[in-house]
């Protein structure tokens, strides 16, 4: 029976803020994930009781839901100590000559003997090939009391249907950059010492031979796999039959940034990319590189890390999203670990989470808009956007809106969660493979302490606001023994093959004498 006196007292007594505080406290503490909130009601205590319990049911039902797939990418610790095991497994079996060719972590030796030791001095040309942008640069780097590196670069863009067309349109295209760079710098006559920096895995026979084995992140063109880089670039420069320059060395971009930190850091052995993709290399003995002569001293080995994975050792951490990504990328199966750790993937793991979330009614009231159908509409930015403590939620709703994504408030939160989730995660396991190769530097020395630097590049790392914070504490968790000091790397990609051309050439004049 209704008794609306009655019921205006209630909404009296409701509206007497010492009630609803408590009501309200008493709520959070009994569905402390669910969003209840209270509006006054005109009638009815019994019935907005009922929906009130409801709707608080259905949140809780659904964030249960919700965190339920996003524990998948919460890694526990056992977790993550298993992924640094199965790195040191990847990595010894890379480094064997019984079963390098069939290893998925392939530990290309570089042929970079040692780290910059300041008396590298001379003007040098250096290409950077193998991410978002090409770049050619020229580097003058002085020795002694005048020690210093100056840089002067150029970006170019390398078209999409350049990338994925041709090896010789390609080859065409970047020494058509390199005319323009030398006109405009006006160094065409001088025939200078290059360093090409080419991010993808090449088997190297020296400092200044690499065949490229497979491309990577985006990159297609054809007869490329198979043939030695420097030599593509040799023939590209004499059908244009304009200029002549003297290749010195084919650099990986690891290596680059490696070589780039350690000329201010000694210490500095590892180099690290978290960008476009995510590789890393280190100084190895070269009584455990059996693929190269000789056991004297050390080599720079290319990881190739990104691959780890692809024999299906981290299928059990990979989730249905992870595969969903990779089946729809240039290179389905290949470069798994790099595929959950990088700036061309994340933002595709995200979307591909957003979808499924809509599709079960958690997002966007349940509507697949066109923009969400987009491939790589949520670029790996707009994480580190989202993600930023200082942002309102009102202005990541912003963000989703010029996405095209029409969000209420709570869309907002939930997207906050997944991109956190994915990044926090390609951090982990970032930090747990450099755990397995800190450890693995350690053990080489017979040592019970190591101190390392790692130089460190890539737009990912260094912009996004969590990832290196999450990467130190992973790795200083994982590998307690050392000392782990993280150096950004001022342009490893142009600096870094410079120095490496630098010292390829006293090497060769030292021979020659
Ligand atoms: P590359 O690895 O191609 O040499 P970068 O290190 O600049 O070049 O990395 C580019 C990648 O960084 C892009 O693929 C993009 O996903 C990612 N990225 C760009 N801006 C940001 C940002 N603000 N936060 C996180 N990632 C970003
Ligand atoms: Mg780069």
């Amino acid at each position: 029976m209704r008794r609306p006196e009655l019921d205006r007292t209630f909404a009296l007594w409701f509206s007497s803020h010492r009630y609803s505080r408590r009501l309200h406290k008493t709520v959070r503490r009994l569905v402390p994930d669910s969003d209840v909130r209270f509006l006054l009601s005109e009638s009815g205590s019994g019935k907005g009781a009922a929906f009130v319990t409801a709707v608080a049911y259905r949140l809780s039902e659904q964030h249960r839901l919700i965190d339920a797939t996003l524990a998948e990418f919460k890694l526990t610790h056992e977790q993550l100590l298993q992924v640094k095991k199965r790195m040191r497994i990847e990595i010894e079996a890379g480094l064997r000559k019984k079963s390098h060719d069939h290893a998925k972590v392939k530990m290309l030796p570089t042929f970079v003997r040692s780290t910059p030791d300041g008396t590298e001095n001379g003007d040098f040309l250096a290409l950077d090939l193998g991410g978002t942008n090409f770049r050619v640069l020229l580097v003058k780097i002085r020795s002694g009391k005048r020690r210093m590196v100056e840089m002067h670069n150029k970006i170019y863009a390398i078209p999409i249907e350049v990338m994925q067309g041709t090896g010789e349109e390609l080859f065409d295209h970047i020494v058509s950059c390199i005319s323009d760079f030398l006109d405009y710098m006006g160094i065409k006559g001088a025939r200078l010492p290059l360093g090409f920096t080419f991010s993808f895995p090449c088997k190297q026979t020296s400092l200044d031979a690499g065949i490229l084995l497979n491309w990577t992140k985006g990159f297609k063109a054809t007869d490329c796999e198979g043939e030695d880089v420097v030599n593509l670039l040799r023939e590209g420069i004499k059908r244009r039959e304009e200029f002549d320059l003297d290749i010195v060395a084919v650099v990986n971009d690891t290596v680059g940034t490696m070589m780039t930190c350690a000329y201010e850091d000694p210490n500095c052995e590892i180099g690290l990319i978290v960008g476009t993709g995510s590789n890393a290399c280190y100084m190895e003995e070269m009584r455990n590189i059996e693929m190269v002569e000789g056991d004297q001293g050390r080599m720079c080995v290319n990881m190739e890390w990104g691959a780890f994975g692809d024999n299906g050792c981290l299928d059990d951490i990979r989730t249905i999203y992870d595969k969903a990504v990779d089946d729809f990328s240039l290179n389905s199966g290949k470069q798994r670990y790099e595929k959950m750790i990088s700036g061309m993937y994340l933002g595709e793991i995200v979307r591909n989470i957003l979808i499924d979330f809509t599709k079960r009614g958690f997002l966007f009231r349940g509507q697949i808009s066109e923009a969400l159908k987009t491939r790589s509409i949520f670029e790996t930015k707009f994480l580190s956007q989202i993600e930023s403590d200082r942002l309102a939620l009102l202005q990541v709703r912003t963000i989703l809106q010029q996405l095209g994504l029409d969000s209420t408030c709570d869309d907002s939160i939930i997207v906050k969660t997944v991109c956190g989730a994915v990044s926090r995660r390609a951090a982990q396991l970032c930090g747990a493979g450099m755990a397995a190769v800190v450890d693995k530097i350690r053990e080489n020395r017979g040592l019970e302490h190591l101190d390392i630097t790692v130089g460190v590049d890539g737009t990912l790392y260094k912009l996004h606001p969590h990832f290196s914070k999450v990467m130190h504490q992973t790795v200083k968790d994982l590998a307690p023994k050392c000392d782990v000091t993280f150096l950004l790397s001022e342009d490893g990609s142009g600096k870094g093959a410079a120095l490496i051309t630098a010292v390829g050439c006293r090497l060769r004049d030292a021979e020659h004498n």
